[in-house]
């Protein structure tokens, strides 16, 4: 540990001496207006750096270098821009440890998930690369009397818009099929945990790609994204991040008609039926709950489990849950590190009252625990004895929170699974083939994981239904929203 928290203190030496600068146009700026805000870790709430803190104007200046970038961008050959986004995974490759490293001090995340997450950004890079050739490719539909050719091309510049939950991972998620697709890319961070994304854009232009490409303004929410989602030249925005930011990234870009991409809250149950394997799902239900500190749009909150098996299965994830280790995210041995920020442990902290005041049971945990640094450390939670009315059935908790109802039947299990707002994952686990395909059709979910954890798979699609997202990502899905399609039809 005590290497680790040099190696991260000399990696972050930079950040605190000159701070975390927007790119714009290919140049490392200031905040036009010289303003900046400071960042802290949740390690132990010392400053971390003073960020830039960009508005209208910077993102002004972000949104015409994209533009004066994008013809060019566009039209160099896939072959051409395949080969520059495969160098940027080389890059991040190369400098893995120190995005993790920085990763875990600015998140809280444990290093175990962080140096995973920063090698994924790199094969989302190689995998976008890959279809970058293939991205405009069209195809010919013949009838009677005509022959109709569809081609795509890139949309233009797009504003990208991320969450302070794993940063980095979700950024190259967003950003690389932007690229491939030929789009130029203003990008704005999410303002508790910016370092890592501007490592990103260094790493990018040391690649070869050209300036103006890939832009980076830091800033507030409602400053620099509000004025991203307004631009006249940003044709499209990704975002990913909660669902009323969603709704109001809608509102704000419907005067500019802004396609839009959304991926965003969920409450996602895990239903385990009393013909699972016990063993496995226990696993994956402890996994997909407590790692990444239950800050995972992914995450399994709500535990449903059959009648007869729920008093030994949650006795078994409340064992589990207590014996996981909570410690300083440097640490190889830690499985749940400290939460983003004081605000977001405030409000996990205050859903153990309100589950405790709804009438459900702690089973594990339920309170702010020790840690090295005396950060934003809770304790990994479980409630038993819930309904699936209770808040904590209900409202994304974003923490190391789980939420376990029992049910009946298939029936009950299912009505129960589609009862909240949110419609992003649910995982199922049983051994009757028949009943997981029927319960796949009707549950409401945009992925569906049938005796596994998330497990994925690049050219899948991935996203959400109901309040969890609009569109989908992943595969030849990000193509259709960063491309617009033509069809031209000749008369025979
Ligand atoms: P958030 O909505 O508060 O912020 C996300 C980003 O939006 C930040 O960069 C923020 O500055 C910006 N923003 C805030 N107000 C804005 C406005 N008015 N206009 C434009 N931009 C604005 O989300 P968060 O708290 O950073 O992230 C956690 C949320 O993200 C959770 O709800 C989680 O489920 C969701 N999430 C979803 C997915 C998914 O794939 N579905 C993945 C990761 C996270």
């Amino acid at each position: 540990l005590d290497d680790n928290i040099a190696r991260a203190t000399g990696f972050l030496a930079r950040f605190a001496k000159d701070g975390v600068l927007n790119h714009i146009g290919g140049h490392a700026v200031p905040a036009a207006s010289g303003k900046t805000f400071e960042i802290i870790s949740p390690v132990d709430l010392k400053p971390l750096a003073e960020v830039a803190r960009g508005d209208a104007v910077d993102i002004d200046a972000a949104a015409k270098a994209a533009h004066a970038a994008f013809a060019a961008w566009a039209a160099l050959p896939g072959a051409e821009r395949r080969k520059i986004l495969h160098r940027i995974a080389d890059g991040i490759e190369a400098r893995a440890d120190e995005i993790a490293m920085v990763e875990c001090m600015d998140t809280g995340q444990a290093l175990r998930f962080m140096s995973k997450a920063a090698l994924r950004g790199a094969e989302n890079f190689r995998f976008f690369a890959d279809k970058a050739v293939e991205a405009r490719d069209g195809k010919t539909i013949q009838a009677l009397g005509q022959v109709n050719m569809t081609s795509r091309a890139p949309l233009g510049p797009v504003g990208i818009i991320t969450p302070w939950n794993t940063p980095f991972m979700l950024s190259t998620w967003k950003i690389a099929p932007a690229l491939a697709a030929g789009c130029t890319v203003v990008h704005k961070p999410a303002e508790f945990s910016p370092l890592s994304a501007r490592l990103l854009v260094e790493i990018a232009e040391e690649a070869g790609l050209p300036k103006g490409v890939w832009n980076l303004v830091n800033g507030l929410g409602e400053e620099a994204g509000k004025a991203l989602t307004e631009h006249p030249l940003i044709r499209a925005v990704g975002f990913v991040g909660e669902s009323r930011t969603g709704s109001m990234i809608m509102a704000q870009g419907a005067k500019t008609l802004k396609r839009v991409h959304f991926e965003l809250g969920g409450k996602n149950p895990v239903i385990v039926f009393d013909d699972a394997d016990i063993d496995r799902a226990v696993d994956a239900a402890v996994f997909m709950i407590y790692s990444l500190n239950g800050e995972r749009c992914t995450s399994s909150s709500r535990l449903l489990v059959q009648e007869g098996i729920y008093d030994s299965f949650t006795a078994k994830i409340a064992a589990r849950a207590r014996a996981i280790k909570v410690g300083h995210p440097l640490d190889p041995e830690t499985e749940v590190g400290p939460l983003i920020h004081p605000v977001h442990e405030k409000k996990v902290l205050s859903y153990f009252e309100i589950g405790r005041a709804d009438g459900a049971t702690v089973a594990a945990g339920g309170e702010k625990a020790t840690g090295p640094g005396g950060g934003c450390y809770v304790k990994p939670t479980l409630f038993t004895g819930a309904h699936n009315k209770m808040r904590i059935a209900q409202e994304e908790i974003f923490g190391p929170v789980l939420t376990a109802i029992p049910f009946k039947d298939e029936a009950e299990a299912l009505a129960v699974a589609n009862d909240v707002p949110y419609g992003l994952a649910a995982y199922l686990w049983t051994q009757d083939v028949t009943r997981a395909f029927r319960f796949s059709e009707s549950v409401q979910a945009g992925m569906v994981w049938v005796n596994s954890e998330n497990n994925r798979h690049l050219p899948t699609p991935f996203g959400g239904s109901k309040e969890s997202g609009i569109g989908r990502d992943g595969g030849d899905w990000s193509f259709d929203f960063y491309m617009e399609t033509k069809n031209v039809c000749f008369a025979t």
